[in-house]
């Protein structure tokens, strides 16, 4: 496993920017990426990360959110309901917070490493995680849709 570096806004705009790209094969190459991605994350001690985050245009995302890592492949948000306006901040976003209305609850559908396919129900934050990354997949960044931007000074605050 290695860490990958992790691309930020305006100097990676090119890549960040991108649609990825669906993932038809789950290759070595693909497995040595969510281990990297998924350690890149506790590095960074972020809640989520996009493998367009570290430069590569493919549909795979890993979260966590304190309750273990899920990684999924070519993920979709099947149902969404409900609404929640909480402060987000981005790895690829360094040192910005603001608030994002999101949906309170989504379910999720994507493959897992195994090729299995799966399903989440997420609300809360698992909820924003979800939806924050699978904008990554489509070149969305958090800032895009901003309410409103905070200082955070006086909270502990997670990148995504
Ligand atoms: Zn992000």
């Amino acid at each position: 496993m290695a860490l990958r570096n992790v691309l930020v806004v305006e100097h990676d705009n090119d890549t960040l920017r991108k649609k990825s790209r669906e993932i038809t094969e789950i290759t070595d190459k693909i497995r040595t990426l969510a281990e990297d991605m998924k350690e890149t994350l506790y590095e960074k001690n972020g809640v989520g990360l996009a493998a367009p985050q570290v430069g590569m245009l493919k549909r795979l995302i890993v979260v966590d959110i304190g309750e273990g890592p899920i990684t999924l492949i070519n993920p979709v948000i099947a149902y969404r309901k409900g609404s929640q306006k909480e402060m987000e901040g981005c790895l690829s976003v360094p040192g910005v917070w603001g608030i994002v209305e999101r949906p309170e609850t989504v379910i999720v559908r994507g493959m897992q490493l195994d090729g299995e396919m799966t399903e989440f129900e997420a609300t809360g934050l698992l909820a924003i995680a979800f939806c924050h990354e699978i904008d990554h997949l489509n070149g969305v960044l958090y800032t895009d849709k901003v309410i409103e931007y905070v200082n955070p000074d006086d909270t502990q605050q997670e990148g995504k």
